[in-house]
């Protein structure tokens, strides 16, 4: 059922395999070398997790929600929050997996600092770091208030099969949304799909980084065709399939009244005065070149 689900979704899909040869040093190793900054320093205990399925938790706090995935042979992390909490994400795994086994993948669904703030610590502890190829680049423009993230150690275009100690995790990019590196972490024998920033309470496209608020539905079309029950976003609390239809539906309805005002002939600046919003829920404010990239590509689906 799985198979001919994803066989469906993914025609072209390419099962590889990694092999992790790392040994990976245990945590009491590791150098504190700290990214010292108030409030967000190894000492603070804001991380909250909550069990999501059997194995699978959601780590809160840092910027951002982490997904911890125990397995037979060492965790696997999705998203590794703002720089200073490298320290308390490693105690956290520890309690989570009653272990000092390494954390030996960290996966990041895209390249700002809320996700990939703490990778200079993990590379340097051996994990690997699996990002899309679009990423990458989007790193090389992105400068955070602290150090410049290290880049991830493996990346793919389309999809990627991680499976590790026993269990498996699907990576899969669909189009541009809030930037043009995304990546999607489907985790199939639970149905669990994390989504990172795809769901929050307002899309909020990076249109510097690529971000498309037009082709947000369609990638949020094809997340939808996976099965799962529970959705893990970038921050906030875990939602169902429901929800996320919702929020498509939503985007959807946003994107054609936005579509319909340029093809009427409304002009750039004021768009967003007449672009009605407040039934959704949400206030847009672009200006300047984020206007002008939302302009530009509601004029392209003419
Ligand atoms: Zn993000």
């Amino acid at each position: 059922m799985l198979r001919k689900t994803l066989r469906k979704t993914l025609p072209a899909y390419i099962w590889c395999v990694i092999v992790l040869l790392t040994i990976a040093k245990s945590s009491s190793a590791q150098n504190h070398e700290e990214n010292e900054r108030p409030g967000k320093g190894a000492g603070d205990s804001a991380l909250t997790p909550e069990l999501v399925k059997t194995g699978l938790y959601v780590i809160s706090g840092g910027g951002g929600n982490s997904l911890l995935r125990l397995s037979g042979n060492g965790l696997i992390l999705v998203d590794g929050k703002l720089p200073g909490n490298y320290e308390a994400i490693l105690a956290q795994a520890a309690k989570l997996s009653f272990s000092d086994q390494p954390i030996r993948v960290l996966i990041t669904t895209d390249h700002q600092e809320n996700h990939t703030g703490n990778n200079a610590q993990f590379l340097a502890a051996g994990t690997q770091i699996i990002a899309h190829e679009n990423e990458k680049l989007n790193q090389t423009n992105y400068h955070p208030s602290g150090e410049d993230a290290a880049p991830p150690t493996i990346t793919y275009d389309h999809d990627y099969t991680l499976r590790l100690g026993g269990v498996e995790a699907h990576l899969m990019h669909f189009g541009n949304a809030r930037t043009s590196g995304d990546t999607v972490v489907y985790f199939p024998n639970l149905r669990v799909v994390a989504v990172g920033d795809l769901f929050a309470p307002t899309p909020n496209p990076d249109f510097s980084a690529g971000g498309s608020l037009v082709d947000w539905g369609p990638v949020l079309a094809e997340i939808l065709k996976l099965d799962f029950d529970v959705v893990v976003p970038g921050t906030g609390p875990m939602v169902d399939r429901a929800e996320l239809e919702t929020f498509k539906t939503k985007i959807d309805t946003l994107v054609s009244r936005a579509t319909g005002l340029v093809k009427k002939g409304v002009p750039k600046n004021r768009l967003m005065a007449q672009l009605k919003t407040d039934d959704l829920g949400w206030r847009f404010s672009f200006t300047g070149g984020q206007l002008d990239r939302f302009y530009a590509e509601l004029s392209r689906t003419k």
